[in-house]
């Protein structure tokens, strides 16, 4: 049985590593031609919205799926979907709502899911109701396309938010209070076609410079974890969902405040690869094509930290007992994701002191909590 999957990045290349084991085929869509999964699978060469190609991958495939959110629902709607009555999981209604902010809030309200305070920004005079409103410090962000802290603008005085619009108002924006947190976390959880369900272990994450650079899991105190699986399952109901879906929160005070969704395995759980008993990469396979769920048991105390930019010479890094290192066989740029590594420990204390010694020498600076 063969897995479409739009986009062709490293979580393409993982969900395609964890179904081989399942006599799974894999076949992607992507326009780069260096794209990671095209090292371990075929790939179709073009544009995502390419209806020729887009065609071609739903009448090959079983089902489709994608690895990147910042695809056309309309292309995948018009030329997969209704064309061929292509199945396609997640469901695009969870698609369009993680790609507009705006809806995405909007979702959080309507289920009862706290999140940040927001005004969307179209126009200098919604700036100033928002800046009225809402005040500073904030963060103007476009509505859509943004990932890994891009079309972002910190506002800390209103000139930032003038500047943040002469930057970034050539499309439609939100404005959001900036939220001085705890420290940040994020839900992973897949539904299958039978509406089984299963949720991993919270994971504790710390970004810099909107980019995330570490995650431990299993983070937090069981209170944290009910009620963000609470809120996983509320969504996870509502589209109906197919697939792994993710949702990052804020935590301040003990309040979890959702900061956004991703309909798609996600960074923060690349440590399920060695540190759980199913990873997400399974398990979204295994939910997509209806099969039963494995287990999200996690194996020990798992840190995974992503190498951006350039990855640093391996035999450093391999030195290290028991490390697990994914090279994505990426060109250097700086910001880039270019690879991650997971240590699992028997402990939390045992975990996060490898974890601080690995960030020594990764990102000398980074202060962890
Ligand atoms: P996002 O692209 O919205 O996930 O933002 C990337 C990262 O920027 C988040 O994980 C936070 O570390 C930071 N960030 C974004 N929005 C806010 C906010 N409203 N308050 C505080 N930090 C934020």
């Amino acid at each position: 049985m063969t897995v479409g999957i739009v986009g062709a990045g490293q979580l393409g290349r993982m969900l395609a590593l964890a179904g081989y084991p399942l006599g799974l085929d894999f076949l992607f869509l992507d326009p780069a031609r260096d794209a990671p999964a095209g090292r371990v699978a075929p790939v179709l060469h073009g544009p995502f919205t390419d209806p020729k190609l887009l065609s071609r991958l739903a009448r090959e495939c079983a089902v489709l799926t994608f690895d990147w959110e910042n695809i056309s629902v309309d292309a995948l709607r018009a030329h997969a979907v209704s064309a061929h009555a292509a199945r396609i999981c997640p469901p695009i209604t969870a698609l369009a709502a993680a790609q507009d902010r705006v809806t995405e809030k909007r979702l959080f309200e309507r289920l009862g899911i706290p999140t940040t305070r927001w005004r969307a920004v179209g126009s200098p005079s919604q700036l100033e109701r928002a800046l009225r409103e809402i005040g500073v410090p904030g963060v103007l962000k476009t509505r859509r396309l943004g990932y890994d802290g891009k079309g972002q603008v910190r506002v800390r005085t209103p000139e930032d938010a003038h500047r943040g619009w002469e930057e970034l108002g050539k499309v439609p924006l939100i404005y959001e209070e900036w939220v001085s947190f705890d420290c940040e976390v994020s839900i992973i959880g897949a539904r299958s076609t039978s509406g089984a369900t299963t949720i991993y272990p919270l994971n504790g994450n710390v970004h810099s410079e909107g980019i995330l650079r570490l995650t431990r899991a299993p983070y937090g105190p069981p209170s944290w974890q009910r009620l963000a699986a609470r809120h996983l399952r509320c969504c996870l109901t509502h589209f109906r969902y197919v697939g792994v879906l993710t949702i990052e929160f804020f935590v301040r005070q003990g309040r979890l405040i959702a900061n956004e969704m991703a309909p798609r395995v996600h960074n923060s759980g690349h440590w399920t690869i060695e540190g759980c008993v199913t990873s997400q990469f399974e398990n979204h396979l295994r939910a997509i094509l209806g099969l039963p769920l494995g287990s999200p048991r996690p194996l020990g105390y798992s840190a995974m930290v992503n190498l951006i930019g350039a990855l640093p010479p391996c035999e450093g890094l391999l030195a290290e007992e028991g490390l697990h290192l994914h090279d994505y066989g990426k060109q250097p740029r700086p910001g880039r994701k270019v690879g991650h590594c997971t240590v699992v420990a028997p402990t939390a204390a045992s975990r996060d002191r490898r974890a601080r010694r690995l960030l020594g020498k990764l990102a000398p600076g980074l202060r962890i909590p």
